[in-house]
C-alpha cells in the first residue's frame, strides 16, 4: 500500500503534493518522491529517497522541483527489500517522456515482464510500476490516433485489458499534461477535486485519500471510476473516458485500517464506518451468553479508537486508553519482515499499569492479521496485572493472501488460517476472541460492494500459480 498524489495548473504544485504526502504518511514510510514537470523549460525535477516524508525532503530540495504539474508518492514495499532504484516516481523518455506513480500491485507482473523483456525491454527494478510504464511507453508508441487523448486512451484501455492487480496511477507526461486511472476493478483508491486559481484557471489534485483534497482546499469532484482515464491538459481541460470496468470492489481493508479516519472513500466516511463496525461487535458480545465479566474496553492505538469508543457505548462499559503508544516507532502492520515488525512491537507500547491490574479487559483492534500485534499487547496486558484479557477484532478473520497490495503475503502467516477460534485464543493468550462476520462489514458498508477476497478466497481475478503477492 503507498499513498500517491498530484496536482497540475498551479504555480506551487510541488509545495502542494508535498503536503499531500505528508498527510498521506500513514500509508507508507519506506521512500517518498516528487516529479514536477516545468512548461517553460520543458524539464523534469525529480527528489526521491529512503525514508519518511519529513526527512526526504528539505526546503531547498522542494525548491528545486519546480512547475505547475507535480506527482509524489509515499512508498509501503509489499515486494522484497527496500532499495533506491525501487523509489518512485519513476520515468521513460520514449516516445513521450513520462513520470509515474502508483498505489498497488500487478499480480500477473512476472507474466507481464516476461512478455515485455521477449520484446527487447530492459528493467532496473522489481517494482511493478516499471512494467506500467513499459506498457504504457509501449502501447503508446503502437498506437496510430492523430489526437494525444485518443491515443492514451488506446495505451491504457490495453493496459487495463493486460494487467491484473489493483492499482491506481498518476502520471505527468511532458507537454500534454497530467493523466490518472485506475485498475478495472477500482481496488485501491483514487479521488479528485479542482480549485479555481486567483488568475481564474483552474488547477486539479488527484489522491489516495480525499483528507489531502480537503487540506489543500480542492473541492471533490469524485473518485476516479474503476477503468476510468482521466487527463488534465496543460490548458487546464479536462478529458476523461471509461475504457474498461468489470465491476467496483474497492479494498475493505481501506475503511479497516488503512486510511485516515477523516477520510471518505467511494462516499462513505472512514470513521463513521469504523463506529458502525464498533457498535456491531459490541452487540455480538452482548448477545454471548458464554461472555464474562468486563471492566474496561481498551482499544489498540490508533486505528481502532472509533470502533472501541462506539463498542463500550454499546456494552455500556468504561472506555480506557491504557495503552500509550510510542509515536516515533512506526506502524508495525507496514513493517517489512518478521523481526523487523516483532521488534517494532515491543518498542512501541507502555500500559498504564494502575488502570489495568486486576482488571477484566476487553481489547478492541482493528484485525488480527499474523497475530503478533495482539499476542505481543495481550502479554503485555497481563504482564501489568490484567486479570483476563478478551480480543474484539472488527475486521473478520483473514484466511487468504492479497494479492492486490496489502502485505498478508501467505496463508502460513495468517494467524486466522486453518485455526478455530479455540485455537486462536490459544494462540493469542486470551480468553475469548471475537471478530465482526462478513455480514457485518457488508452491512456496516451499506451493502456496497467491494473486495473481500482475502476473507472469503473470492477474488476478482483468476489466481495462478507463480501471482505475486
Ligand atoms: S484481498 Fe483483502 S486486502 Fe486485498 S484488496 Fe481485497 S479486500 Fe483488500
Amino acid at each position: 500500500m503507498c499513498g500517491i498524489v498530484g496536482v497540475s495548473g498551479s504555480p506551487s504544485a510541488s509545495e502542494n503534493v508535498h503536503q499531500g504526502l505528508l498527510i498521506l504518511q500513514h500509508r507508507g514510510q519506506d521512500s517518498a518522491g516528487i516529479t514536477s514537470f516545468d512548461s517553460r523549460t520543458a524539464k523534469f525535477h525529480t527528489h526521491k529517497d529512503l525514508g519518511q516524508v519529513s526527512t526526504v525532503f528539505s526546503a531547498k530540495d522542494l525548491s528545486k522541483l519546480q512547475g505547475d504539474v507535480a506527482i509524489g508518492h509515499t512508498r509501503y514495499s509489499t515486494i522484497g527489500e527496500i532499495r533506491e532504484c525501487d523509489l518512485q516516481p519513476m520515468m521513460v523518455g520514449y516516445p513521450y517522456a513520462v513520470a509515474m506513480a502508483h498505489n498497488g500491485n500487478l499480480s500477473n507482473c512476472v507474466d507481464l515482464k516476461k512478455k515485455l523483456t521477449n520484446l527487447g525491454h530492459f528493467f532496473t527494478s522489481d517494482n511493478d510500476l516499471e512494467v506500467l510504464l513499459h506498457l504504457l511507453t509501449l502501447n503508446l508508441s503502437q498506437a496510430k490516433e492523430n489526437v494525444f487523448f485518443d491515443k492514451l486512451c488506446t495505451a491504457v484501455k490495453e493496459i487495463l485489458h493486460s494487467a491484473e492487480g489493483g492499482f491506481s496511477v498518476v502520471a505527468t507526461i511532458g507537454g500534454e499534461g497530467m493523466m490518472a486511472f485506475r485498475d478495472r476493478y477500482g481496488i485501491r483508491p483514487l479521488i479528485y477535486g479542482v480549485k479555481r486559481n486567483e488568475d481564474q484557471s483552474l488547477s486539479y489534485c488527484f489522491s489516495s485519500e480525499s483528507s489531502v483534497l480537503n487540506f489543500l482546499n480542492f473541492t471533490v469532484i469524485g473518485e476516479v471510476e474503476a477503468g476510468e482515464l482521466i487527463l488534465v491538459k496543460p490548458d487546464g481541460t479536462l478529458l476523461k473516458k471509461s475504457l474498461m470496468k468489470s465491476g467496483s470492489l474497492p479494498c475493505m481493508f481501506e475503511w479497516i485500517y488503512f486510511a485516515g479516519a477523516e477520510s471518505k472513500m467511494e462516499g462513505r466516511s472512514i470513521y463513521e464506518t469504523r463506529l458502525k463496525l464498533g457498535r456491531q461487535l459490541g452487540q455480538r458480545i452482548k448477545n454471548d451468553e458464554t461472555m464474562g465479566a468486563v471492566d474496561i474496553v481498551v482499544p489498540v492505538p490508533d486505528t481502532s479508537r472509533a470502533s472501541a469508543i462506539a463498542l463500550s457505548e454499546e456494552l455500556n462499559l468504561p472506555y480506557r486508553e491504557v495503552l500509550i503508544k510510542n509515536r516515533y516507532v512506526q506502524r508495525s502492520f507496514i513493517q517489512n519482515g518478521q523481526d523487523r515488525r516483532k521488534m517494532t512491537v515491543n518498542l512501541k507500547f507502555s500500559v498504564i499499569r494502575e488502570q489495568v491490574e486486576g482488571k477484566n479487559v476487553l481489547l478492541v483492534d482493528d484485525s488480527i492479521v499474523r497475530g503478533t500485534t495482539s499476542r505481543k499487547i495481550v502479554e503485555l496486558l497481563k504482564e501489568h496485572g490484567a486479570k483476563n484479557v478478551y480480543l474484539a477484532s472488527t475486521c473478520p478473520p483473514i484466511v487468504s493472501p492479497c494479492y492486490y497490495g496489502i502485505d498478508f503475503p501467505t496463508t502460513d502467516e495468517l494467524v486466522a488460517f486453518g485455526r478455530d477460534e479455540k485455537e486462536i485464543e490459544t494462540l493469542l493468550n486470551v480468553e475469548r476472541v471475537f471478530y465482526n462476520h462478513v455480514s457485518d462489514l457488508s452491512e456496516a458498508m451499506d451493502n456496497a460492494s467491494f473486495c473481500k477476497a482475502c476473507l472469503n478466497t473470492e477474488y476478482p481475478y483468476p489466481v495462478r500459480e507463480g501471482h505475486r503477492v
